[in-house]
């Protein structure tokens, strides 16, 4: 067993870190994606395997812990639907923050029961002579540990509908949260002053954790369903900060390089998300956006018009370039294998073909990427809005499966839309728009969409996968 100082428990840490690192570089093609995954969990391994060789660690427990979490991790992974996979992100999310909060009040609890000196030197890694510094540590921990396993528990619940995934406002809610950061404040600094041998400083952390709880709740409630991603992406980074605060209670390297990296990816994808629907931060976690109130959309005008499997053939036969944007009633139809099907019959019809994805198209970073990358769709026919948008004149065919938010044109024509100013992809202007769904009902935000009472719209209903195949069927018959 080794101090933490050992050459070898620095080696493998420091091995660990780069490992992490070069995993992270990796996640931003698909084509490297999953090796990335694989060399991230192989430097999880590494600094695993460097605390378990710390000077007074208990095997028995870690190895009880990795093997139960590591089952229950497998298992839910395998179990869950790709539709269901935000959920699962927040969920673990939130399990990341609960396990940080609960390391700050187990070594806040140890330090009470020995005692400083004792305490000091169980940890057994040259911990700071300053009482103050781990005080500050544990209390910053527990607050944003709690706030992100209930913000993510809402967040959860939201995007499963267990609870309503409209924002939940009420009279005065900004100043029951600032209060509430403002007793978080007071106890905090009481807990600091007094440290865990005083039953005040004591009592002051459990207090400092049910009222972070609470906090976490009441500044979730607020948000709507729409904006979930970008909340379960900006709690990810809280628990990435959780777990690096509890790195400097432990002084453990591994938990601080870790936590500081899950901080910084997820506060980068934020800011990426925020960007895409136009949004400030600050609008997404304060505005009660989707609530109803305030957001009356112009009049819609125009008519419907319905078209069949055959018509939409005969549009699609004579189309010289198609764009596919598809959207979450994909993901729910499971159509993506047949898309890809028809998309490669269009190729052999001559037809120029690319998929167009939206950076919040689904409900989860990346939902679509990962869907037509499972059907094999060649990543070089896989474009940005910005790619198709200024050439969008000049495609022959839009065909929208299952997208709805992401295509509404209100965000471009309608200021008082709440969907005023997101960037979407602007089927609306290519020669003829195709939309695939079952029914007139609105997209996620609630909203109405103009689009499909354009002129140039057609509306093809019924389930995208069922529709999709018999096209493919109309193609291979001819
Ligand atoms: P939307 O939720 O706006 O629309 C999906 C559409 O798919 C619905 O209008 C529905 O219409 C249709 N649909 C559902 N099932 C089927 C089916 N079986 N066959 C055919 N159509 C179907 O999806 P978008 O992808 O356009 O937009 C995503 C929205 O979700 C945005 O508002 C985004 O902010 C939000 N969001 C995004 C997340 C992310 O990270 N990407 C996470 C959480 C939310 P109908 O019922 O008539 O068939």
């Amino acid at each position: 067993m080794f101090e933490s100082d050992h050459p070898l428990i620095t080696s493998l840490y420091i091995v660990a870190a780069v490992l992490f690192i070069i995993g992270l570089k990796m996640l931003n093609r698909a084509t490297t994606a999953r090796r990335g995954n694989l060399i991230s969990g192989v430097g999880m391994l590494a600094a695993i395997v460097a605390t378990c060789l710390l000077k007074g660690m208990t095997f028995g427990w870690i190895l009880f812990g990795a093997v139960v979490g590591s089952a229950i991790g497998a298992v839910a992974a395998y179990a869950v639907k790709m539709t269901a996979m935000p959920e699962m992100v927040g969920l673990f999310n939130g399990f990341g923050g609960l396990a940080s909060m609960l390391v700050a009040w187990a070594e806040f609890h140890k330090w009470r029961v020995e005692g400083w000196v004792k305490y000091h030197q169980l940890l057994g890694t040259g911990a700071p002579d300053s009482p103050l510094f781990t005080a500050v540590a544990t209390v910053f921990t527990a607050i944003v540990g709690a706030v992100t396993f209930s913000g993510s528990v809402v967040a959860f619940l939201k995007l499963g509908e267990w609870i309503t995934g409209k924002p939940i406002l009420f009279r005065g809610q900004r100043w029951v949260n600032a209060a509430l950061v403002g007793m978080i404040l007071v106890t905090a600094v009481l807990m600091v002053v007094r440290g865990p041998q005083d039953i005040t400083g004591y009592g002051a952390l459990v207090v400092v954790i049910v009222l972070s709880l609470l906090l976490g709740v009441t500044s979730v409630i607020p948000i709507g369903g729409a904006d979930m991603p970008v909340v379960i992406s900006l709690l990810n980074s809280y628990s990435g900060v959780a777990a690096a605060a509890a790195g400097f209670i432990l002084l453990n390297t591994g938990l601080i390089v870790a936590g500081s990296l899950v901080g910084a990816s997820g506060l980068i994808l934020t800011n990426i998300m925020c960007k895409a629907m136009n949004r400030s931060l600050a609008n997404v976690l304060f505005s009660g956006f989707g609530s109803g109130e305030g957001t009356t959309s112009a009049a819609v005008q125009g008519e419907v018009k319905p078209i069949s499997v055959e018509d939409a053939y005969y549009i699609l036969e004579a189309a010289r370039s198609v764009v596919f944007v598809p959207g979450y009633g994909m993901a729910v139809a499971q159509a993506q294998h047949v898309v890809r099907e028809l998309g490669q019959l269009l190729e052999k019809n001559g037809a120029e073909v690319r998929y167009c994805i939206h950076p919040v198209a689904g409900r989860m970073p990346g939902h679509m990427n990962v869907l037509l990358a499972e059907a094999n769709v060649p990543y070089e026919q896989l474009v940005e809005p910005g790619d198709v948008n200024p050439v969008m004149d000049t495609v022959d065919v839009a065909v929208v499966i299952g997208a709805n938010d992401v295509v509404n044109p209100a965000a471009r024509e309608d200021p008082s839309s709440p969907l005023w100013g997101m960037p979407i992809i602007e089927v609306d202007r290519a020669r003829t728009c195709i939309v695939l769904k079952r029914s007139m009902r609105a997209g996620f935000a609630g909203v109405e969409n103009p689009l499909f009472y354009k002129p140039n719209t057609r509306m093809l209903f019924g389930d995208a996968k069922a529709t999709v195949s018999a096209l493919v069927s109309e193609f291979k018959s001819e």
